[in-house]
């Protein structure tokens, strides 16, 4: 069994892509060409904001981002403390000094009330200003958007979403990566919506912000002319295969993925929901794109144990995440205060994620479950 089955995926869309990719080969316009603009109007069609720029990963787009509204050295950006490297990673990347804030034990989301406390503290030192949260749609399940919008007006921050995960998530009918001043996303392979390598886009309602995104992938270019640099950019650009490859797999993605992947968050659900495992919380009108399928397991249990267990019946599955933030040794020095977060402390003790995919069969989901009873009743 495949933790993310990104084999049997492409089997069942192999003619469209190879189609697809055989068409980039020929045409030999390997960046920029056509694909990569008819995937962002796609993509901002679908999500519903008026720009899309792609770009050569998640981790870019968080930085461009941050770049583009000027964020640095003294500025404070508030973060998850149980989330992928990245969300922390590009703060500092653009000398800006992130803070970690604890996560809600149940949605496993920023807290809004730690936030605010964040903040506060942030506020009164008087070190730091702050400027921007970043908000992760985490395992697929968008953040409280109603609250964190509210405390980034009360303190006029900028709101960045992370949805590096959460593609595809919506809250009453309002898709992930239209929650954010900016919003961003990966299309790493095993994210909701992946492509063949690395790849990334932006997302923004903001005409100004959206020019300024445009150059800062293209080396600070003025306008279309890439020989005339009028800021300090990158290069990150998404390849016109990758373009090419996103586009059946975005059809697919709308058409039935997206459904399977609840499907099968349904079936895992009913079968372990008599068990003592805390399953993954969905509030009312919000619907997960499913990321990652992640149980807390009951206190006292021995997760080595259960990992290896499973392994031995071909099953794979994963810790995310196994250190909280406030802990990686990257922010030893960037970080201003020890952050104390023991929700995330706890969760990382006591996550574990199944396999999840739209490929997986009813009959893989209900051996999965089998075996995770077996072992919890031992
Ligand atoms: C994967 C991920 C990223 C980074 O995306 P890449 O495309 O791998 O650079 C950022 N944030 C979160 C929450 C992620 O899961």
């Amino acid at each position: 069994m495949n933790f993310r089955d990104l084999k049997k995926q492409y089997e069942a869309l192999k003619p469209e892509i190879d189609l697809a990719i055989n068409n980039a080969l020929s045409s030999a316009r390997f960046i920029s060409g056509p694909q990569v603009k008819e995937l962002e109007e796609k993509l901002a069609e679908y999500i519903g904001v008026k720009h899309c720029i792609t770009c050569a990963n998640g981790t870019d787009a968080i930085t461009l981002a941050l770049m583009a509204w000027e964020i640095g050295e003294g500025d404070a950006v508030f973060v998850p403390d149980f989330t992928f490297f990245s969300s922390g990673e590009c703060p500092a990347i653009v000398g800006a000094t992130p803070i970690f804030v604890d996560v809600d034990s149940r949605t496993y989301n920023i807290d809004p009330i730690k936030l605010e406390e964040a903040i506060e503290t942030v506020l009164f030192e008087g070190k730091l200003v702050p400027k921007v949260v970043v908000a992760v749609d985490l395992f697929g399940l968008p953040a409280d958007y109603n609250r964190i919008k509210h405390i980034c007006e009360k303190y006029n921050l900028l709101l960045l979403e992370d949805g590096a995960q959460g593609f595809g998530g919506s809250v009453n009918g309002k898709k992930a990566c239209s929650f954010g001043d900016i919003s961003t996303t990966s299309f790493f392979p095993a994210k909701p919506l992946g492509c063949y390598g690395d790849g990334g886009a932006i997302f923004t309602d903001n005409d100004e912000w959206a020019a300024i995104l445009r150059s800062l992938t293209v080396h600070g270019k003025s306008g279309n002319d890439k020989y005339n640099n009028i800021r300090i950019g990158m290069n990150s650009r998404l390849d016109t295969i990758q373009a090419a490859i996103l586009l059946p797999k975005l059809k697919a993605f709308e058409e039935y993925e997206l459904d399977k992947v609840n499907e099968v968050a349904g079936l895992y659900n009913e079968k372990l929901s008599a068990s003592k495992l805390i399953l993954p919380y969905v509030p009312q009108g919000y619907v997960s794109s499913w990321a990652q399928y992640t149980v807390q397991l009951p206190d006292g249990t021995d997760r080595e144990q259960l990992i290896t267990k499973l392994k031995e019946k071909n099953i794979p599955a994963m810790v995310y995440y196994i250190k909280p933030m406030h802990s990686q040794g990257a922010f030893d020095n960037t970080r201003s205060a020890v952050a104390d977060c023991p929700v995330t402390e706890q969760l990382c003790k006591t996550v574990l994620s199944l396999p999840m995919h739209p490929y997986l069969e009813g009959e893989d989901i209900y051996y999965v479950c089998k075996q995770i009873l077996e072992f919890l009743n031992e």
